[in-house]
């Protein structure tokens, strides 16, 4: 949260989201949580920089992170914040709980401290270099409470020994293991020389140690530490986790602290946690202080989201390090996605339309049946096969690299098969033929669609309409299987979903780039732009106890200036619909008195579209617009939000004038 999203931060929740979208097709009850941790010193001082009070700061960065994954299509179902209420108290109740089950004293601590990384390191002395990252650490002497991390030791090791698949991938699950072999240290668990943090209950001179506080964010978002009904149904529907996904830098948090919380709260493990490697750019480390930051914008801007999610998935090995640059993406683009699957399916979808009128043909009787049509059909269900047990195991790379076999086969088995000169000919035998040829690439493109879609969702969305099938995150991908193809099926409008891209696009990409570092953004000011958090912290001011911020008020509460800067007006709703492929969203038309707004609204599960029209809301008139699904949205409607339940709009008893403000 230090910074805006690039492609690094993509790279995690799209391996995220092709998971989801996966268990879905699966029939699975998922529910896929992301969010923005947002506490600590390192924040404090990143607003700092930028001349912001941390919650100004979070505010921008966190909606940035927000509005990106709303770009990309990321189905998150829940996103959380750990500024929110709802994870400040539950929180404190997961420290409670741990105190009262006695794990935690009070003690003394001086040491050094990582800023950057947020992390107590063993390094010796001012200025020391901390272990993990080299930046200098800072001398922390003050008196703390203390978790007993050093009494689980041996618990943690037999966790790692019984469920080898608690940390994946076998590096990092090692690397943990000899952390743990070497003695573990009782971990200071709250500061009191900041104050941007969750106070510690029952002493608020303290804030919580901010891996304690994020690492939450698991539970609290799906209600653990709630008296409401519906949280605590939730919690014991989804926890523990199947699955969480982290990069490797943070997994001694994870896999060390995080399960030792949840032994001292006496809640399960979570059953999985799989860790990526880092995103290297053409070989060395992104950074803002190397100016080699790659934003994700650039890329939707120029290929789309699908393009960046393919080459992220198929080009590193997942769990390892990969190296992305704009040469290899667009290669990948037009080797995988241009002259693959979309010349494969614009091929033999061009070819059904012409020879067959739109209509899936019947493959005929054994007599025009050839050895290549079957060996098409079994290399097809050996994919299916494979692939499903190598997505299971996280492995996308090879997954999609087995389904793109199937592609190559096909276009092989065209090539040799000439379908466009059988079509010249009228004589029965050609026709048949023909239809057998055309069936068999038909059905291998269903096949590869199916599988695909999880990670290409909106190009493979589009196949499968143009195959007459629907709605393709309807589909049971669990029984998909070789023959499905429905016969006198009629075929949807072909048109291509992967233009080529040519090498304008490189260069196009890159000067997207650099214009974008000779001017920063409004939240990245030139000093906070020009160089890392860290340095910040200057070796010879190391042992100087952290500055204590002048904003904002430690009671959370705002001027009446800073309302003042929210426009609340009454508008009226004049059209509503409902968003395609979004089942929260509403598309909303609000008359304000001087125009007409365009509004997308996440309340579609509580309002059709029909009851609101005519209606009087209360809209945030004067919020930056954003895109929802494409669509864009100016303003916010103003609804209350129960927890676990369906939200409600503000509105009035007594009539008022459209476009009159509140305040
Ligand atoms: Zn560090």
């Amino acid at each position: 949260m230090n910074a805006r999203p690039h492609i690094g931060h993509a790279y995690t929740t799209i391996a995220c989201d092709a998971v989801a979208r996966r268990q879905r097709m699966l029939g699975a009850d998922t529910h896929f949580l992301t969010g923005t941790d947002e506490h600590g010193q390192k924040i404090e001082r990143a607003a700092q920089a930028a001349g912001k009070t941390p919650q100004e700061f979070t505010d921008e960065v966190s909606a940035q992170f927000r509005a990106l994954w709303d770009r990309m299509g990321i189905t998150y179902d829940d996103y959380i914040r750990t500024t929110e209420e709802r994870h400040k108290k539950r929180v404190q109740e997961l420290f409670r709980r741990i105190r009262d089950n006695g794990h935690i004293y009070r003690g003394t601590y001086t040491g050094q401290y990582c800023v950057f990384d947020e992390l107590y390191v063993d390094a010796v002395g001012p200025g020391a270099p901390c272990s993990e990252c080299g930046r200098p650490t800072e001398t922390v002497k003050e008196e703390n409470y203390f978790f007993k991390l050093s009494t689980f030791a041996d618990r943690l090791f037999n966790l790692y020994t019984q469920h080898p698949d608690f940390i994946r991938p076998e590096t990092r699950r090692n690397e943990v293991m000899s952390f743990v072999r070497g003695g573990l240290r009782d971990l200071s668990i709250s500061r009191s020389t900041f104050s941007w943090g969750i106070p510690v209950p029952d002493d608020p001179k303290h804030v919580i140690y901010v891996w304690l506080d994020a690492l939450a964010n698991y539970i609290t978002a799906i209600g653990y530490g709630s008296s409401h009904k519906g949280a605590q149904e939730a919690f014991q529907r989804y926890w523990p986790a199947d699955l969480q996904m982290i990069g490797k830098e943070i997994v001694r948090f994870h896999c060390v602290y995080w399960p030792a919380f949840l032994m001292a709260a006496e809640l399960p493990m979570p059953k999985s946690i799989m860790a990526h490697g880092w995103l290297l750019f053409e070989e060395s480390k992104m950074s803002k202080s190397r100016g080699n930051i790659v934003r994700t914008e650039t890329i939707l801007d120029v290929l789309g989201a699908d393009a960046l999610r393919y080459f992220l998935l198929r080009e590193v090995v997942f769990g390892q390090d990969g190296s992305f640059s704009f040469d290899a993406l667009v290669q990948r683009y037009n080797a995988d996605l241009a002259n693959g699957l979309g010349n494969l399916a614009s091929r033999t979808l061009t070819m059904i339309t012409r020879y067959f009128r739109g209509e899936v043909p019947y493959p005929s009787a054994a007599v025009s049946q050839k050895a290549g049509d079957s060996a098409i059909a079994e290399s097809a269900r050996k994919v299916i096969a494979e692939c499903n047990s190598l997505f299971e195991q996280y492995q996308f790379s090879r997954a999609l690299e087995m389904a793109w076999g199937l592609v190559a086969a096909v276009d092989k088995y065209i090539v040799e098969n000439e379908p466009w000169a059988l079509g010249e000919k009228q004589d029965e035998e050609s026709r048949s033929r023909l239809a057998t040829i055309l069936y068999t690439s038909a059905e291998a493109l269903r096949i590869v669609t199916a599988l695909a879609h999880p990670v290409i969702p909106d190009a493979t969305a589009k196949i499968w309409a143009q195959l007459g099938l629907g709605d393709i995150r309807k589909f049971p991908l669990s029984d998909l299987k070789w023959g499905q193809l429905e016969l006198g099926a009629k075929l949807g409008n072909v048109e291509p979903v992967f233009p080529r891209a040519d090498k304008s696009a490189i260069e196009r990409m890159q000067k997207m780039e650099e214009q974008h570092r000779s001017t920063p953004s409004a939240t990245e000011t030139p000093s906070a732009a020009a160089q890392p958090v860290a340095p910040l912290v200057a070796p010879q001011t190391a042992a100087v106890p952290a500055v204590k911020p002048t904003t904002p008020p430690p009671d959370g509460k705002i001027s009446i200036e800073d309302f003042a800067k929210v426009e609340l007006r009454v508008g009226q709703v004049k059209a509503a619909e409902k968003v395609k492929g979004a089942d929260k969203l509403l598309r909303l038309e609000v008359d304000l008195g001087t125009e007409v707004r365009q509004v997308v609204a996440g309340i579609a599960e509580s309002y059709s579209p029909e009851l609101l029209i005519g209606r009087k809301v209360v809209i945030v008139a004067n919020l930056a617009p954003r895109k929802l699904r494409g669509l864009e949205s100016n303003g916010m409607i103003v609804a209350a939000s129960p927890e676990g339940g369906k939200a409600v709009l503000a509105g009035f008893l007594e009539d008022v004038p459209v476009g009159t403000r509140l305040k």
